[in-house]
């Protein structure tokens, strides 16, 4: 029963968010960040598919307690946040509850150096991260809130039946009932094998700041949930902190025991 229902709960988002998003045409990344400048509209969405969900259980939204570190942050040079920006699921907003949230950063079988490097660059990210939320590096993709996963996302495929662009990272969640009844969320993040350095960091950055709860994008190019990705990529900014918190601050049923009448 409770299978039945959890895999009636299953309800997978996906962004179309990204960062280098290169035109298979193009190799090099500066012919990719001309295709971006030319491409907003398609960056921008964090639509969810178009199946439509099943019904969900829910309960009545509430705040969780921030967590200290979102809790002490100030900051000091007042610099707004993009919160307008960022849509709450049906569910209410993404918010992790169950601190440390749980960060699966998947390694190759056989270990080499190409993919060491990747690790790596993708572990700055979850550091850079860890200073507002806490967060641990797990070992078992089974027990992870967020898996990163090197794989390369779908090509996307337009409704004429060509391929529009290859991206490099996708963004996903789905729904679940956790063991002990609450109302859970679990995140998947695809970055491709084919990033490295820098790039690599800020795409890591970029979705796990959507995995952390910022579903939506700043209209900043200084902040890491820009929409697209930039020749610079900025550090986590203030704003991204400030639009965080007050997404912590907001009710959500996530992280909640789901109600009597809906447990069998
Ligand atoms: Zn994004």
């Amino acid at each position: 029963m409770l299978q039945r229902l959890i895999t009636a709960l299953v309800l997978a988002i996906t962004t179309t968010v990204l960062v280098i998003c290169t035109n298979m045409q193009f190799s090099s990344s500066s012919d990719a960040f001309t295709q971006l400048s030319t491409k907003t509209t398609q960056l921008t969405s964090l639509s969810p598919s178009p199946l439509s969900p099943p019904s969900l259980p829910t309960t009545s939204p509430k705040a969780h307690p921030l967590p200290p570190t979102l809790a002490q942050w100030q900051d000091r040079t007042n610099s707004g946040d993009y919160f307008s920006q960022v849509t709450p699921t049906q569910l209410g907003y993404l918010v992790w509850s169950q601190f440390p949230v749980k960060v699966y950063v998947q390694s190759p079988p056989s270990a080499n150096n190409q993919a060491e490097i990747w690790i790596n660059d993708v572990l700055q990210a979850v550091h850079e991260w860890s200073t507002y939320l806490p967060l641990i590096v797990v070992d078992k993709p089974e027990v992870a809130d967020i898996s990163i996963l090197r794989k390369a996302p779908a090509l996307q495929i337009s409704r004429d039946n060509k391929i529009l662009r290859a991206r490099s990272a996708q963004t996903t969640y789905e729904f679940y009932i956790s063991p002990n009844n609450l109302l859970s969320h679990r995140f998947t993040i695809l970055l491709s094998p084919s990033q490295i350095g820098h790039y690599l960091t800020a795409a890591a950055r970029h979705e796990l700041g959507h995995a952390l709860g910022i579903w939506g994008h700043s209209p900043l190019q200084s902040d890491a949930l820009y929409f697209s990705q930039v020749q610079n990529p900025p550090p986590i900014s203030s704003r991204d902190v400030n639009t965080l918190k007050r997404v912590y601050e907001q009710p959500t049923s996530l992280g909640w025991p789901l109600p009597k009448d809906n447990r069998r």
